[in-house]
């Protein structure tokens, strides 16, 4: 590499460029080239400011760069990061105390994406299945439901039932079984005395904000207990705060055997992820069993902890239930033949449109609001959830002007 190679490159278009010709093109973003950013609101190379009315798919559920999170990062970067799980470290018998304390289960078991926190749930629920339910070696079925996301790896997009997410990548692991979301009847025709587990998001977030319909998460779990089979809930974007309480399985009363976090769990400053379980389940694992270089350093349960006691302090579970129902409202109250359907929970709301999402998305971007579509016709509205009232009726009038313009 030459010293020319290394001068800064500044322009938004030259920024684009290289991304185009050096990195794989997996995504398709809006060119927007972000350089900072505080609080709600993030600003590009020009130093023009956006509403992030999508906050990482809800991984800064805190605001970006907030202030105590940033304080706990340095800090412990300046001590330990890294230590492996050869040896302990301070922090993170406190982020599982921490962990404890405010959601009520028993044990963590912490990794670093969602992703692999799913299968690390899929791998314990198995082992489980044959070590305590008695399961026959290798005969264990997880129920999932259709138009699930549960990350990208191929264990994972082998039972997504979006095409494009499987074409290519297979063959994939067996012992999956898809069911109708929302559909309590097809969940219990599909157990059988070798299932493990249902695997479930209590809110479809990637397949566009789909409640499904009231009480089925409480039946589920009704079959699940009389079956004995595992419900794990897959919260890593609907969890902590982002629905109007800190897990979405709240509003049906239910307690699951097995939650899985991420995102908003580091409030985005660092890849943090766990599986929430009892004794009963994560006591399954074995030293050897299972693992991860990063699961649970020390800067990330620093980060974790830090992230966690912000959504406490600033009463962020409460704020997205208030500024959520209200923002649902008013949006519900827009007069536009470009809308189908506007659904949501907490600060995660959806506008289904009858056209592609994508132009409203790139007109919204030149109003100076973030937003991206999931599913080409549907918006997503997730800010994150320390916004001002004040920004928030702002970016609101930005999405009325645009769905009536
Ligand atoms: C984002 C997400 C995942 C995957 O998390 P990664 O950190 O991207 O691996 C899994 N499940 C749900 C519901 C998600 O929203």
């Amino acid at each position: 590499m030459t010293a020319t190679t290394l001068a800064p490159e500044r322009t938004v278009s030259e920024l684009i460029a290289l991304e185009e010709q050096y990195g794989a093109h997996n995504y398709h973003p809006l060119d927007v080239v972000i350089e900072r950013a505080s609080g709600a609101w993030v600003f590009d190379v020009d130093g023009r400011r956006y509403l992030d009315f999508l906050a990482a798919y809800s991984a800064v559920n805190q605001g970006h760069c907030h202030p105590a999170i940033l304080q706990a990062l340095v800090e412990q970067a300046q001590k330990v990061t890294l230590t492996s799980r050869a040896f302990r470290n301070d922090q993170l018998p406190l982020l599982y105390r921490d962990l404890h304390e405010l959601t009520g289960f028993e044990m963590a078991l912490p990794m670093n994406s969602g992703a692999e926190a799913v299968e690390t749930a899929l791998k314990a629920a198995r082992k489980w299945g044959e070590t305590v339910k008695g399961i026959p070696t290798n005969q264990s079925e997880i129920i999932v439901a259709s138009g699930n996301f549960h990350g990208r790896t191929i264990a994972i997009v082998g039972f997504s039932s979006d095409a494009q997410y499987r074409s290519g990548f297979g063959p994939f692991a067996p012992g999956f079984r898809e069911v109708a979301f929302g559909d309590i009847s097809a969940l219990e025709q599909a157990i059988t005395p070798h299932t493990t587990a249902f695997l479930v998001e209590p809110i479809q977030g990637e397949a566009g904000i789909l409640l499904p319909p009231a009480g089925y998460l409480a039946a589920a779990a009704d079959l699940c207990r009389k079956h004995n089979v595992l419900l794990i809930v897959d919260e890593i974007q609907s969890g902590l705060g982002r629905t109007g309480k800190l897990f979405a399985f709240e509003h049906e009363g239910i307690h699951p055997d097995v939650a899985i976090i991420g995102k908003a769990l580091s409030g985005g400053f660092y890849p943090v992820s766990a599986v929430l379980s009892s004794r009963e389940i994560l006591g399954v694992f074995h030293p050897g069993d299972h693992g991860s270089t990063f699961g649970g350093n020390p800067l990330a349960c620093a980060v974790a902890r830090a992230a966690l006691r912000v959504l406490v302090d600033e009463n962020l579970v409460a704020r997205s239930a208030q500024l959520g129902a209200y923002a649902l409202e008013r949006l519900q109250h827009i007069q536009s033949a470009k809308v189908k359907e506007i659904r949501g929970k907490g600060l995660w709301i959806a506008i289904e449109l009858n056209q592609p999402a994508r132009p409203i998305c790139e007109a919204l971007q030149h109003r100076g609001v973030l937003c991206k579509e999931t599913h080409s016709t549907v918006i997503r509205i997730a800010p994150p959830l320390v916004i001002g009232r004040e920004d928030l009726d702002w970016g609101l009038e930005q999405i009325e002007a645009v769905l009536t313009a």
